[in-house]
């Protein structure tokens, strides 16, 4: 679009918002009055600046019914998604970072904008002060402390929560990653999956290992249970074999966050070296300096003035997966995809409550799946997995589940490499077959939230990150396929 093209839309979009449909402009009125309430929305949406085949993709999938704001949102979602396509497609570089980025960005901050000057709440959908499509959100949402969730085993509640209309009803669904990412980020991840309140919760309530997650699901919270027994709940518990070489100034109980990657054989030298050439006990900078780098490393004490990383095997325990789950790739593979892995116990007892819906099995769509957390947390729960849909792009990670699959599971496991390439239509035409998912579950790639290099903490705008608005994406679709399968 032109300079004048462009300031000419934004003239003429600023004196539009859907209220234009009863406004009392009898021109437009006389004419509107002639079309079916599908084309009026079609013509609203298009005067905002939407294509036309966008406007009417986006009624089919919302019904012609949803409010405009709804829409408005929904394409703004679904080309959020979309945007890696254009921004990585060197020939339509230009037009795609342009139609992905600003334009749309400019149409629906308009909208929200008018919007909120008319008092009128968006939709029952996002909240009014709106997530932006980048991650910049304004908001940042507060962190529980303590990270226990909604509850915890053998907490007593009673009282379910109320989630919005829209998030209700087949498909549940299931989202996770870090808790402590940027601002604004989880208020704008919130604001993709119906404006419901992430479930903070550290997994040091369900193992030795401290993990600090946010979940936005629409399962229920009341009645859950836990998978007995609970893995040991310290240090110490868990590695009895530690405890002769553990030294009293060394106070952890718990793990920090099992990270991705491991202390070098050359720290732990260093350590060693430090605490054979001072007096006994340690200096207090000596202590803090092994302390620190312990805490940090998740290092633990295998003999006099030793100390190790963890083993795969013991990550393995600690997170809930089964013993040599991940044998068989390299040291530095394992690390990594144990690192990016769901807690098996803290996510069991959040689906727990799927055990009574679905005697006879469900039909999971897993996004993301890395080494199969959430199969694992099903299989343990006793939840018969009658078809998995599992798209991971690792192939690495996919040989892995496809193993535990083999030697474990009676269904049918379905392997799909990258969301990007999970269309609509293929969608429809699987779950017609399979009859439905019952449940959508996922935590997309955290690279761009953690770590201690600035640079590559971008939020949801990041490289990796982005990949989150496919599971609003996938999951509206997974929603709408539903209600026609059910009509
Ligand atoms: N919950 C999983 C791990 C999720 S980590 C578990 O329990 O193991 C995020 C995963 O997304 C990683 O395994 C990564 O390989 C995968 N991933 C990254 N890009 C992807 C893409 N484009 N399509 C599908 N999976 C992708």
């Amino acid at each position: 679009m032109g300079t004048t093209g462009r300031i000419h839309y934004l003239i003429f979009f600023s004196h539009i918002s859907d209220d234009h449909l009863s406004s009392d402009d009898s021109d437009d009125e006389g004419f509107l009055q002639e079309m079916s309430p599908r084309d009026k929305k079609v013509e609203s949406l298009v005067s905002m600046g939407f294509r036309e085949d966008e406007a009417k993709m986006v009624i089919t999938r919302c019904g012609q019914d949803a409010d405009i704001s709804v829409l408005v949102e929904s394409i703004c979602r679904s080309v959020a998604a979309g945007a890696s396509y254009y921004e990585r497609d060197a020939n339509s570089k230009e037009a795609g970072l342009d139609y992905c980025g600003s334009s749309v960005r400019r149409k629906r901050t308009k909208f929200m904008e008018k919007k909120k000057i008319n008092g009128k709440r968006f939709g029952g959908g996002a909240r009014e002060s709106g997530g932006s499509i980048d991650g910049r959100h304004e908001e940042s949402m507060p962190l529980p402390n303590p990270m226990a969730g909604f509850n915890l085993p053998g907490d007593r509640m009673s009282m379910d929560r109320l989630l919005p209309k829209e998030a209700i009803g087949r498909s549940f669904f299931y989202y996770e990653n870090v808790a402590l990412a940027p601002k604004g980020v989880w208020a704008t991840i919130s604001s993709f999956l119906y404006d419901i309140q992430p479930e903070f919760v550290d997994s040091k309530f369900f193992c030795a290992a401290t993990r600090k997650r946010g979940y936005i699901h629409n399962l229920p919270t009341a009645n859950r249970s836990p998978l007995i027994p609970l893995p040991p709940k310290t240090i110490h518990d868990a590695f009895p074999c530690t405890k002769q070489w553990w030294p009293s100034w060394d106070t952890r109980r718990h793990f920090n966050c099992i990270q991705t990657c491991t202390a070098s054989s050359a720290l732990t030298e260093r350590i060693r070296a430090a605490l054979a050439n001072c007096e006994d006990p340690p200096s207090p900078e000596v202590q803090k300096y092994v302390f620190e780098q312990c805490k940090k490393w998740n290092l633990v004490w295998v003999g006099r003035y030793r100390v190790a990383p963890l083993e795969p095997e013991e990550i393995e325990f600690l997170l809930g997966f089964p013993k040599d789950h991940t044998r068989g790739i390299s040291r530095t593979e394992r690390y990594k995809s144990l690192g990016n892995s769901f807690q098996v116990h803290t996510v069991a007892y959040h689906l727990s409550v799927l055990r009574e819906m679905f005697p006879d099995g469900m039909n999971v769509l897993s996004l993301f799946s890395g080494i199969g957390g959430a199969e694992i947390a099903l299989h343990k729960l006793g939840i018969h997995m009658k078809t998995v849909v599992s798209v991971e792009i690792s192939k690495v990670n996919r040989t892995i589940l496809k193993a535990w699959w083999d030697q474990t599971q009676s269904g049918t496991l379905i392997e799909i490499a990258d969301v990007k390439d999970i269309t609509d239509d293929w969608l429809e035409s699987t779950m017609r077959k399979i009859g439905g998912f019952d449940l959508v579950i996922g935590g997309s790639p955290c690279n761009n939230f953690t770590g201690s290099n600035r640079y590559h903490r971008d939020g949801l705008a990041g490289e990796h990150s982005f990949l989150f608005y496919h599971f609003p994406r996938i999951l509206g679709c997974v929603k709408s396929v539903m209600q026609r399968m059910q009509s």
